[in-house]
């Protein structure tokens, strides 16, 4: 089965449009003008139309100092603020998303947001937006990961860190794979779950037959513009039971899980009833 990234990302924005008249407002802090980053903002501001919410671009030149930029999101008002990713060397990035109050840090980069979900396992309305993604996706088709064998490929701040956490909380087996792992292709083809995260294309060339693969890399194809993933799609789409493709897969999900974190700010400042991923295990929080 391929994955259609689209579809059930436009089905889940339906589920979060907003219809009151007071609606929450994201701000969005850009340095620069990397295309990449245009781009990705210029999507999540097309999601926040999609599901009726307001949303507001800082754009900074490329040179902002550190005080400026920090300045600025201190005094910004509005319900969920992100920094758009990466930032120029000379931004201490861990220090600007703590300058976010960590209840707008829609993103859920900040330290504290992070230490409740992933060292304390605490059920909670935000989750980092790509690792969200994925756990979507296997909650879509119903994948039950206790006791699965997942090998994770990549260990990144925004990805592999936090999203074999969230694995091994679900009580699945997580060997996490990074630059240095001898032996790459034996621990993807022990598998029973694939995901890659490292951002070089072909690096998944073979899977166990029936192996669920979820390509979260995001590279320059061959061809100029095209963008490619971790998975050596044409190959490897005959070997899995299920497999998603890049453009297409993971990437919209993301920016649907960054809505869904919005709107479950939006809804805890306003007393209501928020959406939670209920399959955190508890068997962790005893571990
Ligand atoms: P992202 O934020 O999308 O996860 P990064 O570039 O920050 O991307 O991280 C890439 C991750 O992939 C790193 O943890 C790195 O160790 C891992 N990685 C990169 N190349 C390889 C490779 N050839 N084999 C295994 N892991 C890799």
């Amino acid at each position: 089965m391929i994955f259609n990234g689209n579809q059930l990302a436009n089905s889940i924005l339906q589920t979060l449009r907003v219809t009151s008249k007071i609606k929450p407002k994201l701000g969005i802090c850009l340095v620069g003008d990397s295309p990449a980053s245009k781009s990705y903002v210029n999507r999540k501001l097309k999601a926040c139309q999609e599901i009726n919410v307001d949303a507001e671009v800082f754009n900074f030149q490329e040179n902002v100092g550190q005080e400026q930029l920090i300045k600025h999101i201190q005094q910004m008002n509005h319900d969920g603020i992100l920094v758009q990713l990466p930032l120029p060397p000379h931004l201490n990035k861990l220090d600007i998303i703590h300058s976010i109050p960590y209840e707008k840090d829609v993103d859920c980069l900040h330290m504290h947001n992070l230490q409740r979900i992933l060292v304390y396992g605490e059920l909670c309305e935000m989750l980092p937006c790509t690792p969200a993604a994925v756990l979507q996706i296997l909650d879509y088709y119903d994948v039950n990961v206790i006791g699965k064998k997942v090998t994770m490929i990549g260990r990144s701040f925004l990805v592999g860190m936090p999203l074999s956490l969230l694995l091994q909380k679900r009580n699945a087996t997580v060997t996490v794979c990074h630059r240095e792992t001898l032996n790459l292709d034996q621990h993807i083809m022990n598998a029973d779950i694939v995901i890659s995260a490292a951002g070089h294309p072909k690096l998944v060339r073979n899977v166990k037959q029936g192996a669920i693969v979820i390509d979260v890399g995001i590279s320059q194809g061959e061809r100029k513009g095209k963008i490619v993933g971790d998975v050596d799609f044409d190959v490897v789409k005959n070997q899995a039971s299920i497999i998603t493709p890049v453009p297409g897969g993971v990437g919209p999900m993301t920016v649907c899980m960054l809505m869904r974190n919005l709107c479950n700010i939006w809804k805890k400042k306003q007393g209501q009833p928020v959406y939670i991923n209920p399959k955190l295990s508890d068997a962790y929080l005893n571990d």
